[in-house]
């Protein structure tokens, strides 16, 4: 040692202003922890992919490299696999989506299309409206672009209208127009709700006469434990929406797949932005799509994972109520992986979650992740996809005894 402080990263002053934005999940440490099988897992949003006939998949894999190798191999068009698109435009008719194949942009995950839209739009400083709480990954896009997120209120219906329309009016007074509303109309991650049908064409009115566009992103709307699909945004306005989609969750997320839906002057930026990063999205997972919702009854499999996840939002509902102290409350999803629980006044998630892990063996993900501006102390979010409902309950008990605990600190 010379006595001089180590610096910890000697490249700190050659990094470009955007990455200011980027700031590395506190929690991450924590989770390789939460990895250990001791310890019950409900932080990820993994689906349960061991559901789906893997048998089947490894044919469908090997027919693609056999039968078209020499294109599943190789570079594609930018926009993608022509098939494909066309039989996403038949996933999306079941929310009332009228596209045409020429419309679609295939992107690696949905996690891809949050990028480009965010590329193409955002400059630093530019504003964002975005549900409260809203989606991890897609904050953590927009604060690559050092654009603010300014957040609006939502209920268990989700996004409220009035808060939309004081934010839109509170902004437009100091000048300002935000560049989209992003939205996750359907079993919101993370707070479980679902954007009530009666409000869908009211939130679009309000943004088409303040001239502000609307994000759909929507990786869980065929996930509804009814079987209904609502009517998506898009379905209702297709000059001011932007939609994205997705396979993960009603495929398999590993083989990252995605989609974009856009007006068309917007649709042929987001194809460049879209080369510029990955020149092309990925053949080989492009045609193992196409054969799988070609060749398989794949809304079958549709029912099989939302039956699956039926019985574990049950699971997890029925231990909230047993065992979480009676001043919390959580909401109750019809849908998706997630549920949204407000804890009793003054605990904080992030500072229980080391006892969660270390003490509780199990883990959740804490409020404070899904706001760009500190809210959610008092919040965290529960993801009951991927364990089994047994290790739901237990892991739900023990997280209940350590709130109990907290409370009595
Ligand atoms: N949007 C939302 C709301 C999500 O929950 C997720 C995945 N957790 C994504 C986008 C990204 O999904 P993909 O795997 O398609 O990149």
């Amino acid at each position: 040692m010379d006595g001089r402080t180590p610096r910890l990263d000697p490249y700190v002053e050659r990094y470009a202003a955007r990455t200011h934005g980027m700031t590395a999940s506190e929690i991450r440490a924590l989770f390789s922890v939460a990895d250990r099988p001791e310890v019950i897992s409900m932080g990820g949003g993994s689906p349960f992919v061991s559901a789906l006939p893997l048998d089947l998949v490894a044919e469908l894999a090997a027919k693609v490299i056999a039968d078209r190798g020499a294109q599943a191999l190789q570079y594609m068009s930018g926009q993608g696999d022509a098939r494909l698109r066309e039989l996403i435009c038949g996933v999306m008719a079941l929310e009332g989506i009228s596209a045409s194949p020429d419309d679609v942009i295939v992107t690696v995950g949905s996690q891809q299309a949050l990028d480009i839209v965010a590329r193409i739009f955002l400059d630093p400083g530019d504003v964002v409206l975005a549900e409260a709480p809203s989606y991890v990954g897609a904050l953590g896009a927009f604060a690559q672009y050092q654009a603010t997120v300014v957040h609006v209120a939502m209920d268990d219906d989700g996004l409220v209208p009035e808060a939309l329309r004081e934010t839109l009016r509170r902004m437009t007074e100091e000048g300002r127009r935000p560049k989209f509303l992003y939205v996750v109309p359907n079993f919101h991650n993370p707070a479980g709700v679902t954007l009530a049908d009666g409000r869908r064409d009211e939130i679009l009115e309000i943004c088409a006469a303040a001239d502000v566009l609307v994000v759909e992103d929507n990786p869980y709307g065929l996930l509804g434990f009814d079987g209904t699909a609502h009517r998506a945004l898009r379905a209702r306005s297709t000059d001011g929406v932007i939609y994205l989609g997705s396979f993960s969750k009603i495929f398999a997320s590993g083989i990252r797949v995605g989609w974009v839906v856009a007006p068309t002057g917007v649709k042929e930026k987001l194809i460049m932005a879209s080369e510029a990063t990955t020149l092309c999205p990925v053949a080989l997972s492009q045609f193992l799509v196409a054969e799988f919702l070609a060749h398989h009854p794949w809304q079958e499999q549709v029912r099989i994972f939302r039956d699956l996840y039926r019985v574990r939002r049950d699971a997890c509902l029925e231990a909230l109520a047993a065992h979480f102290p009676p001043e919390t409350s959580w909401t109750r999803p019809a849908g998706g992986f997630y549920v949204w629980v407000t804890l009793p006044p003054g605990i904080d998630a992030k500072a229980m979650l080391p006892r969660a892990i270390q003490q509780g063996r199990v883990a959740y993900v804490p409020g404070t992740g899904f706001y760009a501006d500190g809210q959610g102390a008092g919040n965290l979010r529960l993801s009951y996809s991927l364990p089994e409902p047994e290790r739901i309950r237990e892991g739900v008990r023990r997280l209940g005894a350590v709130v109990a605990e907290e409370r009595e600190l």
